[in-house]
């Protein structure tokens, strides 16, 4: 997903390991919990089990979350991190809690939308279905993105314009793994991009290849 974002992005950090924010290690710890009385004591001494050191600061994060998600209902997860594939596609994921039969959902550090998903998760959504429905032979419908910061579990309705965008960010991830560097896209995401200096001289070559 982080190739939809911005391919050129991708391609500077294609060799970064990514590393695992302490909010979302909260977000994800309280994740297995869902759907059962929360107790952020509890909770927290598993954090701190599995990402020791973390910032004590994050205990009151947590309490956040914990009170926001007290305010909805869960369902109970029938498994967790649960690994996906697609031998078709050439992709891999995990699910992050399997809620029923064939129901899913992935979980968030982020808040929710007011309305509506992120471009990032409709393309998560979107991939975890196609790996499920290879793996099961059956429709997957879409799948449930719960937002652990504001308590909000929001379904989304995989649409065929996200498999297309799975399909050509899959095209665009293997170009840059061998090797290419993409074109700026025109609707990057580059205030505040670390690499807009690095970009600078190829968006103007690209905007001249246009007008
Ligand atoms: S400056 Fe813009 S085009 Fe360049 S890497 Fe960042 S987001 Fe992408």
């Amino acid at each position: 997903m982080r190739v939809h974002a911005c391919p050129v992005r991708f391609y500077y950090e294609r060799n970064e390991p990514l590393a695992e924010s302490d909010r979302y290690a909260v977000c994800k710890q309280l994740s297995y919990h869902l759907g059962t009385p929360l107790d952020a004591e509890a909770v927290w001494n598993e954090v701190s089990s599995v990402k020791p050191g973390i910032d004590t600061a994050l205990r009151e994060y947590l309490d956040l979350c914990v009170a926001s998600c007290t305010r909805q209902e869960w369902k109970v997860a029938l498994e967790t991190d649960v690994r996906v594939v697609s031998e078709k596609h050439g992709i891999a994921g995990m699910i992050d809690r399997v809620t029923g039969d064939g129901a899913f959902s992935v979980i968030r550090a982020t808040g929710a939308l007011p309305m509506g998903t992120y471009s990032a998760d409709r393309l998560r959504v979107a991939a975890l279905a196609l790996c499920l429905e290879e793996m099961t032979g059956r429709d997957v419908a879409g799948g449930t993105i719960e937002h652990i910061p504001d308590g909000i579990a929001r379904y989304h309705d995989v649409q065929p314009r996200d498999r297309r965008q799975v399909l050509t960010s899959l095209h665009k991830y293997h170009a840059i793994m061998d090797g290419r560097l993409p074109e700026p896209p025109l609707n990057a995401p580059c205030n505040r991009c670390r690499y807009k200096d690095r970009c600078a001289s190829s968006t103007g070559r690209r905007l001249s290849e246009l007008l």
